[in-house]
């Protein structure tokens, strides 16, 4: 079915070209007469224009890293941006623009968390962009933006009671996801698209799982039928000296997303993408494989400033960003099959 549409497309495209160049033809080859030009120096100049206007057309978009390490800033700009504080609510004004601008279909999750431990209602948003929704086949790109509200992995232990930046644990994977949406949102991408910003991933205390991934458990919870064909969470993928290796759950519970990714990633000749499993993580995936949608976790768990104060840009950086992006951006527009994973997380 999916070859069946793109021989169709192709076509019409031939067909669109044929005329239009008959078009340029015309008026382009006047126009060089007019200048004196040969009859067969001008008819080489327009095959050599048609010939170029069609690979444009082709070819897949640029991923472009200044912008996204741009969108990587913005975010810390703003500040830590956990539950609660003015961060979060600046920060989901921020989104909520950016997102407005590149599709009129933003859907704001909100919904409250009540931490009985702190006696403490959470505010919480998951803000969910959509592009090209008349397309069945679907993939899902995912992160958190916020971020932790305490550095408790710092090795200093007078910092570990404040708030971290997250400029990779958070805003690297909400920053490429927004260069995504500038990149959809102006050429169709080969499926439907979803992008969702989870709110309340780093909520808990690492001894307190029910605490983390507030935003997904609530999506998950709420998505009705809902069923993209693949998922793919991005967290903490800015990093420099990014190093990927295959996260546990999704190997076990997503191999067919996980396959298809490091065979892409592959192909593009990232070598960052490791070919062995490390770590089980438990993140915002993990919901939406239990409510079954495969979703794989993209996660370098090896960045040295994992819930320190010392998550900054500094420590961050657009190649990185780049690589994830492009790798998303050829998945985004290639013409492979999408089969959805029967994996599913009891
Ligand atoms: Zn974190």
């Amino acid at each position: 079915m999916i070859l069946r549409s793109l021989k169709t497309s192709c076509f019409c495209r031939i067909r669109f070209w044929q005329k239009l160049f008959t078009l340029v033809q015309d008026s382009f080859y006047n126009f060089l007469m007019i200048l004196g030009a040969k009859k067969e120096t001008s008819l080489c100049l327009v095959f050599s224009y048609i010939l170029l206007l069609n690979c444009s057309s082709l070819s897949v978009p640029k991923f472009d890293s200044e912008k996204a390490f741009a969108e990587l800033n913005g975010q810390c700009q703003i500040g830590p941006r956990y539950p609660n504080s003015p961060g979060h609510d600046r920060c989901r004004k921020y989104l909520l623009d950016k997102l407005s601008g590149y599709t009129n279909l933003v859907k704001i999750q909100d919904f409250t968390y009540r931490d009985e431990a702190l006696q403490k209602d959470l505010k919480l948003t998951n803000l969910i962009a959509s592009f090209y929704p008349e397309k069945k086949e679907r993939v899902l790109l995912c992160a958190h933006w916020d971020t932790r509200p305490f550095a408790d992995q710092d090795p200093d232990s007078s910092l570990r009671s404040k708030p971290i930046l997250g400029a990779n644990d958070g805003a690297s994977g909400v920053a490429i996801l927004l260069e995504i949406a500038r990149i959809i949102s102006q050429r169709k991408s080969q499926w439907g698209v979803d992008l969702i910003f989870f709110d309340g991933e780093d909520w808990g205390p690492e001894s307190d799982l029910d605490k983390f991934c507030l935003g997904s458990k609530y999506f998950a919870k709420n998505k009705g039928n809902y069923q993209p064909q693949i998922g793919i969470l991005l967290d903490m993928v800015g990093g420099k000296n990014l190093q990927l290796y295959k996260e546990a759950h999704s190997f076990i519970y997503a191999q067919d997303v996980l396959n298809l990714v490091w065979e892409r990633a592959k192909k593009l000749g990232f070598t960052c993408f490791k070919d062995s499993i490390q770590y089980f993580v438990y993140d915002d995936h993990i919901p939406l494989l239990e409510a079954g949608i495969p979703c794989i976790d993209l996660i370098d768990f090896d960045y040295p400033w994992y819930h320190t104060v010392s998550d900054t840009p500094a420590k961050c950086s657009p190649q990185s960003l780049q690589i994830i992006g492009d790798l998303l951006v050829d998945i985004l527009y290639h013409p492979f099959e999408l089969t959805p994973s029967p994996g599913k997380k009891e």
